[in-house]
């Protein structure tokens, strides 16, 4: 049990003593000359992992995506994204602000878009339209809760786009919480895209970090979109070391915070004044509708009570887990909103 129960991201993890040491002994060199040893390593880790041919560290998942999208559509060109893509939403309007990327969003069922759908807004390029250069994918979904995709929706969209020469991303910030969740082996989500970014510094528990996985001349494409973004720094081994414990020691702990999810989750099922159906909640994130209160009422009582949550809509709260809370957190918060809600 911790003094506060910090279910708002898991990005709020910290890193593990395991993680310090390795900062702390990391070999590094000037990884923008191509010498940081600890850096190619977690490349190439990650690579290997994801089935993909290279990797470029970057130092977030924003990052991550922006270097993708970049490097891969030109300015006036389309990309197609799931209305509630996190590239698109909450990237601060990178694709349009930074690369003037004309951008479509379509609705989906809990993040997985229609390929008939999708078929019939990929065009070609004219005279008069943009042409579609790619589709993007989230896997798993941020804000439908931490969905994961379909593998059959993923290998249709796929096989779309290939047979329409359009460009795959997927933006796999979460994508050990899918493979923990479906099974399906991280090579196998990697090989459904041309690239794909994840995240080190939320389930995996790294202070910093994304990688961005691809074949090794997108990679690097990418590397000069990074440099353009700022993003290529030096000594930055002592960071990637960390990556390198998280890839290695945390993906088995992934399905850890999937149960204390299932547990929250059911608990506030029962719960009056609160809206939820816990049979869609499939990794670590659980999205809840609040009827007794407003949510960012509800959001601070709770914080009151060292319980932080955030509300992310007049009527909806967002409760993430990760390594830093247990089952005793959970259980406590239920006790506590059961008392707030007069259960
Ligand atoms: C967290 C997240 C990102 C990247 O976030 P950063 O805070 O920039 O590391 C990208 N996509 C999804 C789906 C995410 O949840």
């Amino acid at each position: 049990m911790h003094d506060i129960a910090d279910f708002r991201s898991d990005t709020v993890t910290r890193p593990t003593p395991a993680m310090r040491q390795a900062m702390a002994e990391a070999e590094v060199g000037d990884d923008v000359l191509g010498d940081d040893p600890t850096v190619k390593r977690l490349e190439e880790m990650a690579a290997e992992l994801l089935g993909k041919e290279a990797g470029l560290f970057v130092p977030s998942g924003t990052m991550g995506n922006a270097v993708s999208l970049g490097s891969q559509v030109a300015p006036g060109e389309e990309m197609i994204a799931e209305e509630w893509a996190h590239c698109l939403n909450f990237e601060a309007g990178g694709a349009a602000g930074l690369f003037g990327i004309l951008t479509r969003t379509l609705r989906s069922h809990r993040g997985a878009m229609d390929p008939e759908e999708l078929a019939r807004w990929i065009r070609p390029g004219s005279l008069h339209t943009p042409r579609t250069a790619m589709v993007a994918v989230e896997n798993s979904h941020n804000f439908h809760g931490g969905a994961v995709l379909p593998l059959e929706n993923l290998k249709a969209i796929r096989e779309l786009c290939l047979s329409r020469g359009v460009l795959t991303h997927m933006d796999g910030a979460r994508i050990w919480n899918a493979t923990a969740a479906s099974g399906v082996p991280l090579a196998e989500y990697g090989g459904l895209c041309d690239s794909i970014s994840v995240c080190l510094s939320k389930g995996l528990r790294a202070p910093v970090g994304s990688v961005v996985l691809g074949t090794r001349a997108m990679i690097d494409r990418a590397r000069v979109f990074r440099k353009r973004l700022g993003g290529a720094m030096r000594q930055v081994g002592v960071i990637a070391a960390a990556g390198i414990v998280a890839l290695s020691e945390m993906r088995s702990r992934i399905g850890q915070d999937h149960e204390n999810a299932r547990a929250l989750a059911e608990g506030m099922a029962r719960l009056p004044g609160i809206e939820l159906d816990p049979a869609v909640v499939e990794t670590n994130i659980i999205f809840v509708k609040v009827t007794a209160m407003e949510a960012a009422k509800f959001e601070e009582i709770l914080r009151a009570e060292k319980i932080w949550m955030l509300a992310t809509g007049d009527d909806q709260c967002r409760f993430v887990l990760h390594a830093d809370v247990d089952r005793e957190d959970v259980d406590r918060a239920l006790a506590v909103m059961a008392d707030v809600l007069g259960d």
